[in-house]
């Protein structure tokens, strides 16, 4: 039997007839823009990570962008990310108009702390951490650094729902919080979506103006804004997710104890570090070897899905060659291009399959 990467089936079989009885009320009710359902779980999703407020968005790009907006960055300013993410973490800070400033990460794939002072000008307005692959950065830390300099800090928890930090969710460590829904992850849709969460009554009240064309009161427009709202049918939907969403990152986190005991022996191999005051809910299982390629196709001649993320770094990007970065100015994740690899990991995957992908890694290297 083949091992999917991801099998998503496993997740919306068990719930399909409750989102399509859901589907049906809303098409007898028509309430399809900014209705009920999106404010009941903007409401859900908020409680849930202990925030204030939860401002539904069209996209985790989108979310991250009107944060930064709302916050007030734009044209001439900078804002300091890691080099190892997902292109939307420096593509929200490009639409603002303001300058990623990257730094490097640390063995954890988070950026590394270490380098953060001296990426400040007179020009940084923010730091945004990402909580990669599940596990959040160091956030007190980079909260420590942002004080000293009057900065705010954005999380892009978009790999992380219901990540702890210190016992504490992710979502309110800063200023704004950025999550995605696209379907592949935590907590997905079924299309795009995206919230933001922060405590501060005025920047929700920000976000809720800019993802809804500027609009303050019906057809009275304070300033320009956009048309980024979180699709009432999606919202719908992560209702419905949202009550399983603890469960399955504690099936996530099964299935990372037993790729950590199953692979444990073999020398060639970099397993996750974890750091115990945080809780990982493994958006991606990321193991390191030399021998990538080779590992990833052996897996694949074997009916083993696996993936990677990410083969290219921010700053070797063509869309970020304006910032006239070279090869070897970030070391760490330029290693872990050439060495990642993400394992199959999802909700229901069963301990055979983990035992099966294990078994084909060892064999590898045998
Ligand atoms: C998925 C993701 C995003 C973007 O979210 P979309 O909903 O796809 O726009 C941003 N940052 C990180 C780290 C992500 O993984």
């Amino acid at each position: 039997m083949p091992i999917k990467f991801l099998d998503l089936n496993r997740i919306h079989q068990p719930i399909k007839n409750e989102i399509v009885e859901e589907l049906s009320n809303i098409i007898d009710t028509n309430g399809y823009i900014l209705s009920d359902k999106v404010e009941e779980f903007e409401n859900n999703f908020s409680n849930h990570h202990q925030a204030k407020f939860g401002v539904g968005i069209s996209s985790g790009t989108s979310a991250l962008e009107l944060s930064l907006r709302a916050l007030g960055i734009g044209q001439g300013d900078e804002v300091i990310l890691p080099a190892n993410t997902f292109i939307a973490t420096a593509s929200a800070v490009t639409f603002t108009g303001a300058k990623p400033v990257l730094a490097d990460c640390d063995d954890c794939y988070n950026i590394d702390v270490t380098q953060i002072r001296n990426r400040i000008t007179s020009r940084t307005k923010a730091i945004l951490p990402v909580h990669l692959y599940g596990q959040p950065a160091d956030t007190e830390e980079i909260i420590e650094i942002a004080k000293d300099y009057d900065l705010d800090v954005i999380e892009d928890s978009c790999q992380a729902h219901g990540a702890k930090y210190k016992e504490k969710p992710v979502g309110t460590l800063g200023k704004i919080s950025a999550f995605s829904f696209y379907p592949g992850k935590n907590l997905g849709a079924m299309g795009d979506g995206g919230i933001a969460l922060t405590n501060s009554q005025e920047l929700a009240d920000k976000l809720k103006f800019l993802r809804n064309y500027g609009q303050t009161q019906k057809y009275h427009h304070e300033f320009p804004g956009y048309n980024k709202r979180l699709d009432a049918i999606q919202a719908a939907i992560l209702n419905i997710k949202l009550k399983h969403l603890d469960q399955w990152n504690k099936e996530r986190q099964q299935a990372a104890k037993l790729y950590n005991e199953q692979l444990a022996n073999l020398p060639q191999l970099t397993l996750p570090k974890t750091k115990p005051d945080r809780s990982h809910v493994y958006h991606l299982f990321v193991i390191q070897t030399q021998d990538r390629d080779k590992l990833a196709e052996f897996l694949n001649s074997k009916g083993i899905d696996s993936g990677l993320h990410y083969p290219i770094p921010i700053h070797l990007q063509k869309s970020y060659s304006y910032l006239n970065h070279k090869k070897g100015d970030f070391p760490n994740a330029e290693k872990f291009a050439n060495q990642i690899l993400s394992l199959p990991i999802f909700p229901g995957i069963t301990t055979e399959e983990v035992t099966t992908v294990c078994k084909a890694i060892k064999e590898f290297y045998s």
